[in-house]
């Protein structure tokens, strides 16, 4: 599988209006036309290389948008004023009433609730099904299917799609496989394995400042232009525009992506290993003990990594609670929702993100409630780290059970 590098990213250049290094911000809601007949023109679908009016695009967001094309190798990509907003945009232009979508069972809270709740206005139904049992998913496609959808690497379990099968069936059934691939951005590369659109919540890793919220969808241009249109884009008339100066800050942190990506993942992988053999229940699709390992191996840019993300179980909720307020004390990181930043952020997802999925179905898909996420930091001395969260561990008798060799 050939992977292209950050390479991409690296290529763009920019000339400020002034010749600056930065491109300027675009400080408009509205833009002039020379001409009444360009305004006609640009109403009626001929857009291209026009500025309108900000919701439709503005130079900002296209700057952001190529950028993110470049990372995720798509022909185009639009921006959007968060993850949910790039995610309900593509699957409204994607699904009319009466149609039906196959989803991974294991995603986004948000998207779960999207998909389940939400549609349900519209008499979209949709099957949820485990991702990774391919025979599972062919099985949940009917004649009303528009889209298969999934996670590159999924939240909070960190199941792994094995994207090229999912494409091939997809293929198959002539639909497209839509992968939000927020938990893995450089690591994977959807489109590369095959799948149709890629959707990002820049808010995690991308922008990795934990300051605003932003989203993203790389696809076609057909298919991004197909979302500005003004007579049926849903991007253009659901209405989540990121505003230009947020493009431009978000544009700015891209440029640290690949650095950062390296960090999470190589303190990841460092503490997974370390809890591991402590004879802790962690999660790291980095570790052979994950199901998801060989997968992983297979599709990702070795230079990147596994990712930022972890889970370890501690056995109850109220342990969970527990050792969360302690590593805050400690300075070790925040108890937050959300990923991506420079500190380790965790929380118990079983009562905050996925909160949105009722205890039944979580306890159907392996999410328990002493279930930890950590997005783990940037954090310079990581043994430092690791002996500060076992001195918390020790502290309220966490214990793991030793491996007995034989
Ligand atoms: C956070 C997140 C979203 C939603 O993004 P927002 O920017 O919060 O709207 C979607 N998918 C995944 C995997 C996420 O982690």
């Amino acid at each position: 599988m050939k992977h292209s590098s950050a390479n991409d990213l690296q290529d763009l250049q920019y000339f400020g209006e002034y010749g600056g290094v930065n491109p300027s911000i675009s400080d408009s809601s509205t833009y002039t036309f020379l001409s009444a007949k360009t305004m006609f023109d640009t109403f009626e679908g001929n857009t291209e290389g026009c500025y309108l009016y900000t919701r439709h695009s503005s130079p900002s967001n296209l700057y952001l948008g190529e950028a993110m094309a470049a990372l995720e190798g798509t022909e185009s990509a639009n921006v959007y004023a968060s993850g949910m907003g790039a995610i309900t945009a593509v699957i409204m232009q994607l699904c009319n009433a009466g149609d039906h979508i196959v989803s991974s069972r294991t995603i986004y809270g948000g998207s779960y609730a999207f998909l389940k709740n939400f549609l349900k206005k519209f008499n979209i139904p949709v099957g949820f099904v485990d991702i990774t049992d391919i025979n599972a998913v062919e099985a949940t496609i009917t004649s009303k299917t528009k889209m298969i959808y999934c996670e590159s690497v999924s939240n909070p379990l960190l199941e792994v799609a094995d994207i090229e099968a999912l494409s091939a069936l997809a293929k198959k059934y002539n639909i497209p496989l839509v992968v939000d691939n927020t938990f893995a951005p450089l690591s994977i590369k959807p489109a590369a394995l095959g799948a149709t659109i890629v959707i990002h919540s820049l808010t995690k890793f991308i922008n990795g400042t934990s300051d605003c919220v932003a989203g993203a969808v790389c696809g076609t241009k057909d298919f991004c232009l197909s979302l500005k249109d003004v007579n049926d884009g849903a991007g253009m008339l659901l209405g989540s525009t990121l505003d230009s100066m947020r493009a431009a800050s978000i544009l700015k942190n891209m440029r640290t992506l690949h650095l950062r990506i390296q960090k999470h993942s190589a303190n990841a992988l460092f503490l997974a290993q370390k809890f591991e053999a402590d004879g802790f229940q962690v999660g790291y699709p980095g570790l052979t003990s994950h199901k998801g390992n060989a997968i992983m191996k297979r599709q990702i840019n070795a230079a990147y990594g596994y990712g930022g993300l972890m889970t370890m179980d501690v056995g109850s909720l109220d342990r969970a609670n527990a050792f969360m307020e302690l590593m805050q004390t400690e300075k070790l990181g925040y108890l937050a929702v959300s990923l991506g930043f420079y500190k380790t952020l965790f929380s118990a997802p079983g009562t905050s993100t996925s909160s949105e999925i009722s205890v039944e179905e979580q306890m159907e898909m392996g999410l328990s409630n002493g279930l930890i996420r950590f997005s783990i930091g940037l954090d310079s001395d990581i043994e430092r780290t690791y002996t500060m969260m076992r001195s918390c561990m020790e502290r309220l008798g966490i214990e793991g059970k030793k491996q007995v060799l034989v």
